[in-house]
């Protein structure tokens, strides 16, 4: 059985940090496939080696000579290589890098040279084979993953490979130019090389011990997360609980793959198991999580006899269409209709909206009104246990909290509650109170 490792920028930012993932690989011979990030921040006004070659590149647009340039960088690399002691030399490199500028690379072609050098660092400390990933990653012509080519090129390669470093964060388009995933993609090619390689598990190495409860600056000393499955993740994912990049699910999530999340400086630690179904999940309370996010808007239609109106709310829908906005929440009454959107989707069309939508809905009343902050409180034990829902509305009813919208979503995995902006980190507070800590004092 083989695990696939990912290592974030921060685990690899120096020569140190070098030495705990090798320690961490070695200490498992199933880490076979290890999947680096570009060096990190070292400390934290510190610059991600990512960034200083996205700054390299523009430097040279602006007819800067290249050698200077790319001197921060190179410094980054020869430091690391020095301290570790190696013998390795990536002078080659550098000239080659230099040539593929002068000769018209793209921008992600230079942010990608991160992962990739450091990519050879890596193999040569582990005496791991080097794979290119522009060799096995690919996309198709409009630039989107194409994940059965991926799947079998690079199955191809691994099945030759038994271990092997293969750089995050892009691939190879049809013609051969590289191009990256978004900021902090390298989550998404390990989770593809783990699906590519039919590994048992996919380590996601970070700088934190997984995914907490609730955001840290808002509740003291939150509970860690042992188990999430894929489905509780993704709503807290897109309710603003980061740590791991959007897309790196859905590859391993097809394969059944789970994802373990944990910490390079704090390797001991069980960090979060992410597992396709909740069966042998059993959870440990009533809900997993809660995350949130503010600066929502409401615009709010009252119109008598709305629900005898046909094709009312897709001529509405249709509106929000045309100016690019997209609905997150829908809450109707018989003779009402709620839309939630982002906030800044309405900077600068905010009248023209409102006239459009008056003159499509000739509603009785419409406002639209700011300042709305939501709140999903997840999880997977509150489908088969009655009260959640009541639970969350008493703690926020004794903390005075209006509750100004309620959805549940139909998988009964959230409850989302719609709230002032202002009420927002007390709210977290009062339901995290009201789920962890009593039954923390239950158990
Ligand atoms: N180095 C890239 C970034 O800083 C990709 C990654 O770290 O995942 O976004």
């Amino acid at each position: 059985m083989s695990k696939v490792v990912k290592f974030g920028g921060s685990s690899l930012a120096d020569a140190k940090q070098f030495k705990k993932v090798a320690d961490i690989i070695r200490a498992d011979s199933e880490r076979v496939y290890v999947v680096p990030s570009a060096p990190g921040k070292r400390f934290s006004d510190d610059t991600k080696v990512t960034d200083l070659l996205y700054q390299c590149y523009e430097r040279t647009l602006t007819g800067e000579d290249f050698a200077k340039a790319f001197q921060p960088v190179r410094e980054r690399f020869d430091g690391i290589i020095a301290e570790l002691g190696l013998s390795l030399s990536l002078e080659e490199e550098y000239v080659k890098i230099g040539t593929d500028f002068r000769n018209g690379a793209n921008r992600d072609y230079a942010a990608s040279r991160g992962e990739y050098l450091n990519g050879i660092i890596l193999a040569d400390y582990l005496g791991y084979k080097f794979v290119d990933a522009a060799k096995g990653i690919f996309f198709d012509n409009k630039g989107n993953f194409d994940s059965d080519i991926t799947n079998a090129c690079l199955g191809a390669i691994l099945e030759k490979t038994p271990k092997a470093v293969i750089p995050g964060f892009y691939g190879a388009m049809p013609d051969g130019s590289i191009k990256t995933f978004s900021r902090g993609g390298s989550d998404f090619t390990g989770s593809v090389v783990a699906k590519a390689a039919g590994a048992s598990l996919y380590e996601n190495w970070t700088d934190v011990s997984g995914f907490l409860v609730a955001d840290p600056r808002i509740v003291d000393k939150p509970e860690g997360i042992e188990v999430i499955t894929y489905s509780e993740l993704r709503e807290l994912s897109y309710m603003g609980a980061g740590v791991l990049h959007e897309d790196a699910i859905f590859p391993v999530r097809s394969a059944n793959i789970p994802i373990n999340i944990k910490n390079t400086n704090a390797p001991d630690d069980a960090g979060t198991l992410i597992v396709p179904s909740a069966k042998n999940a059993p959870a440990k309370y009533l809900i997993t999580g809660i995350a949130g996010k503010k600066d929502f808007s409401v615009i709010s239609i009252e119109k008598d006899r709305m629900n005898s109106e046909k094709g009312f709310m897709r001529r509405m829908l249709q509106v929000l269409e045309n100016h690019g906005i997209f609905p997150e929440h829908m809450p109707t009454g018989i003779d009402t209709v709620s839309v939630v959107v982002n906030s800044h989707e309405l900077d600068g069309q905010r009248e023209k909206l409102a006239q459009r939508l008056k003159e499509v809905a000739r509603p009785d009343h419409f406002e639209i009104i700011d300042g709305l902050a939501l709140i999903a409180v997840v999880g997977r034990g509150m489908k088969s246990a009655k009260g959640t829902a009541t639970r969350v509305f008493a703690a926020l009813s004794h903390a005075d909290i209006n509750i100004r919208m309620i959805d549940q979503g139909s998988s009964e995995l959230n409850i989302i509650v719609g709230i002032d902006e202002k009420d927002f980190e007390k709210a977290i507070r009062v339901i995290y109170d009201m789920f962890i800590l009593s039954e923390q004092g239950e158990k």
